[in-house]
């Protein structure tokens, strides 16, 4: 018996999302079949779906964007603010698993890619106690068994939340400048990338990050959110 089983024995669990008594796991079966994933990619600057991964709108995009679901889904909203904001550190297993599921049903080769979350500044650090989409990020390298790359881009600026500013390009100043890239030459090999965040909103953050990631090297980049609120 190992102690996790031990610990629901004597301790039930709650669905993070709508608190029904679970047997095991994070998420109940009501909540997690609730959230309506994406079945597309998505085009990086202008969030249009994009069927068969070709890029019209905005051909000059140097990543494609992904998104497992919706924001205003209520329950990959609730299990968003638990992780970020609650410090609940459990909610980033079913959020990986979602965004997983969604990036496995992609018809691309999924092979030869090295997972890299989007950091934190070293203030939102000591505030959190983690970085969020680095949990996200990790289990799901785990899931497909890919290279985890947790330090190559670092936060080198603290600024505002992306979330307080309204206004895209406001936003996008407000990002310019923050990500680097740790010279490591075993990601440089790589070429190709995954990004991963919680949320996307006007997608400023991953055109920043993506752009520091080409500077490593990176020719193919997916970034990827759970949730996408455009
Ligand atoms: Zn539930
Ligand atoms: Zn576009």
């Amino acid at each position: 018996m190992d102690a996790g089983f031990f610990m629901d024995l004597i301790f039930p669990a709650e669905c993070l999302a709508c608190g029904a008594k679970l047997a095991r796991g994070t998420v109940c079966e009501k909540c997690r079949i609730g959230i309506a994933p994406h079945r597309t990619a998505f085009c990086g600057a202008c969030g249009a779906p994009l069927p068969g991964f070709r890029n019209i709108c905005h051909p000059r995009t140097p990543y494609v964007m992904g998104a497992s679901g919706d924001y205003w889904n209520e329950t990959l909203r609730v299990l968003i603010h638990a992780l970020k904001f609650g410090g609940i550190k459990g909610a980033a297993a079913p959020l990986a698993d979602i965004l997983a599921h969604y990036f496995a049903r992609l018809p691309i080769d999924h092979r030869g890619f090295a997972v890299v979350p989007v950091p934190i500044s070293k203030e939102r650090m000591r505030e959190r106690g983690f970085n969020q989409s680095a949990l996200i990020a990790e289990r799901f390298a785990r899931f497909f068994g890919m290279a985890y790359d947790k330090d190559l881009l670092v936060r080198i600026a603290h600024r505002g939340p992306q979330s307080d500013i309204e206004d895209r390009d406001e936003r996008r100043r407000n990002i310019r400048g923050c990500y680097a890239v740790r010279p490591r030459a075993e990601s440089r090999g790589a070429g190709k990338m995954i990004l991963i965040d919680d949320v996307t909103t006007s997608g400023a953050t991953f055109a920043e990050a993506a752009t520091a990631l080409r500077s490593a090297g990176a020719r193919k980049i997916f970034a990827l959110a759970v949730a996408k609120a455009v």
